[in-house]
């Protein structure tokens, strides 16, 4: 009979956030599955929790995987912890969780401290719909692609961001957003200096610019407002276009098409298409 993987969700700051079922399943479980074994030592010692434990990161994840599915496939029950937070969230473990779902393991998730739903809820900006966009590329053009695809996103955007690149996200934000466009900026959620700002990109841009931030920050950017519609997809409507020429149709008809699907006007997405060769 096969045993269980566990997702554990672990504090982002403070210890006090770990919940009774989770100190119960770390107990438990026959192994711990950890992203980077001494952070998870520090608080299994905290917690006086003495257990096996082997590391599970982005660049082991292969390999490590199929021992892990092995372990459970033989009987034993896995916990899986990332660093701080909910693992498979912008943190490894999606995988381990296909894995196993792919060999008939149960996969059991504890709820528990996430710092996107921590921040989101503190915001003060709309809550009902929002997307997750974790953390924005490094690589410039896919970093521009991505900015590009949420010009005309309605829903509140959550941002993960390290400290040392916030000042160059938070202009690259104001450029493809515009100035007005309302943040949140959440730092060091549940630790003595939580702190939120609730401000605008362009003064975000200027107060970061001007004083390099400390700690660990979740951004929390208003959705494009009513009426904004007229801001183009240009990437969206530009590779559609590409993709119904490559399907055989004319450019005419992919225009059409595209302006169809994409509720955008005909004109608009004709002069994309002019932009981008084919
Ligand atoms: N899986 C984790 C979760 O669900 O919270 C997120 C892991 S991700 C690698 C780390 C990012 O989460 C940080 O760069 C930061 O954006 C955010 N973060 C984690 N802890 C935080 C905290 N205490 N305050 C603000 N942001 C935090």
């Amino acid at each position: 009979m096969p045993g269980t993987l566990y997702l554990v969700p672990t504090p982002i700051g403070n210890l006090g956030d770990i919940s009774i079922r989770c100190r119960e399943t770390l107990e438990n479980a026959d192994f711990i599955a950890a992203e980077d074994t001494r952070v998870t030592l520090k608080l299994l010692n905290h917690l006086g929790i003495k257990k096996s434990l082997v590391s599970y990161y982005e660049h082991n994840k292969t390999f490590k995987g199929d021992q892990i599915v092995e372990r459970i496939l033989a009987g034993e029950t896995c916990a899986l912890v990332s660093d701080a937070g909910s693992p498979a969230i912008s943190d490894p473990g999606e995988d381990l969780v296909r894995q196993c779902a792919q060999a008939g393991i149960t996969v059991c998730a504890i709820p528990g401290p996430c710092a996107a739903i921590t921040a989101l809820s503190i915001s003060g900006q709309a809550t009902g719909r929002f997307c997750f966009e974790g953390f924005l590329s490094t690589a410039k053009k896919s970093r521009r692609e991505h900015l590009e695809s949420l010009k005309a996103e309605r829903r509140t955007m959550i941002f993960y961001e390290a400290p040392h690149k916030l000042a160059a996200t938070l202009e690259d934000l104001r450029d493809a957003f515009g100035a007005e466009r309302p943040i949140s900026l959440c730092r060091e959620l549940t630790k003595l200096h939580e702190e939120v700002v609730r401000t605008t990109l362009g003064e975000a841009a200027k107060r970061y610019a001007e004083t390099p931030p400390r700690g660990e920050f979740v951004l929390i950017v208003a959705g494009a407002p009513e009426g904004e519609k007229e801001t183009i997809p240009e990437t969206d409507a530009a590779l559609r276009v590409s993709q119904l020429i490559a399907e055989g149709l004319s450019r005419k008809d992919a225009v059409k098409q595209t302006a169809k699907e994409l509720d955008l006007p005909k004109n608009a997405v004709y002069t994309i298409a002019l932009k981008d060769p084919e």
